[in-house]
């Protein structure tokens, strides 16, 4: 990948690999760029990000970064074509590929911005997915400075990092804080836990409920609600056993059952694409507390199982959410 990348390279052109890292997640964090320019010429970024983020935001702002970096270039020196390597598959989906993401509007928003300022130069832009940790020189370039610069991090006073200037960025970091009262509010509160569940983060316009159908349907099979070994268990049915003559448990449902083989297949290879994970296991699907493993693909991956419920036709058209009071 890497020989392709470089054969891509001229005179023109510009390739990045970006990283971020997180000493916890979230925890101190830094991002790190390594830069081939035309002509061979290298440049390397690293930038402290905060004492506390997610690695997303390490991801993010290494894409940030580099995009500055491309916008002072360009005033140099004609460039065509920017390829930016970047081992996160949010990042990439939530920039390129149009995924949801409403944790981290203002910065999002910046790096949209510095990408209409590049292609209004004419300059093309192409972010794609790289596998992380796979031996390709410029990433693991990026890591290192991803974790230098989180290192860093860990070491800053909280002054010392970039402070907002303009009115907009104010405003923005004044709404910011305002929104983290009400994160902090929403997190401690007692009340509608089962909501948060699926809504851990805040949205300062409104309460976002898209997806949550699909979420009460996988809520309903996480608890085996809606499946006969659970129902038969509290004597909402006579017979525990699956159409295939197994105890239908959850697992059953998602692992084993004969009867959803090619569903399951399918969903098989669309989460390996998303997380890299080799086996179906019921695991991500039961998984959401605070030390969530697949916390970074968990839209993506509820997406997926709701595809794979759907395409079982266990529950009918309605789904098992019917089941729900
Ligand atoms: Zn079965």
């Amino acid at each position: 990948m890497i020989t392709a990348v470089i054969e891509d390279t001229d005179d023109k052109s510009m390739v990045a690999f970006t990283d971020g890292s997180c000493r916890g997640n979230p925890g101190p964090c830094g991002s790190g760029a390594f830069v081939l320019l035309p002509y061979g010429e290298t440049v390397e970024l690293k930038q402290p990000v905060s004492k506390h983020s997610s690695i997303l935001v390490g991801e993010l702002v290494a894409i940030k970064i580099t995009l500055v970096l491309v916008t002072e270039e360009i005033k140099k020196r004609q460039i065509q074509k920017v390829k930016i390597l970047s081992d996160s598959q949010s990042a990439v989906g939530i920039l390129s590929l149009g995924w949801e993401n409403n944790s981290h509007p203002h910065l999002c928003s910046e790096i949209r911005q510095l990408w209409r300022q590049v292609e209004e130069t004419g300059c093309k832009i192409d972010l794609q997915w790289t596998p992380g940790h796979a031996n390709i020189h410029g990433n693991d370039k990026a890591d290192a400075l991803a974790k230098e610069a989180a290192k860093e991090a860990e070491d800053m006073e909280a002054e010392e990092f970039d402070q907002p200037t303009s009115q907009t960025e104010i405003r923005a970091a004044a709404s910011l804080a305002t929104c983290d009262k009400w994160q902090r509010r929403w997190e401690i509160s007692e009340s509608g836990r089962t909501l948060f569940q699926y809504q851990p983060k805040v949205n300062r316009n409104k309460v976002n409920f898209d997806g949550l159908p699909h979420q009460r349907s996988i809520l309903a099979l996480q608890s085996g609600y809606c499946l006969k070994d659970y129902n038969y268990k509290v004597g909402l049915t006579d017979c525990p056993y699956c159409e295939c003559g197994s105890r239908e448990t959850v697992e059953h449902f998602y692992c084993e059952c004969p009867l959803y083989t090619s569903a399951r297949e399918k969903a098989k290879k669309e989460m390996f694409l998303l997380t890299g994970i080799p086996v179906f296991s019921e695991k991500p699907f039961l998984t959401i507390d605070e030390n969530d493993p697949y916390k970074e693909w968990r839209r993506a991956i509820n997406n997926e199982l709701n595809d794979f419920i759907e395409a079982t036709k266990r529950f009918g058209t309605r789904g098992p959410r019917k089941f729900l009071a």
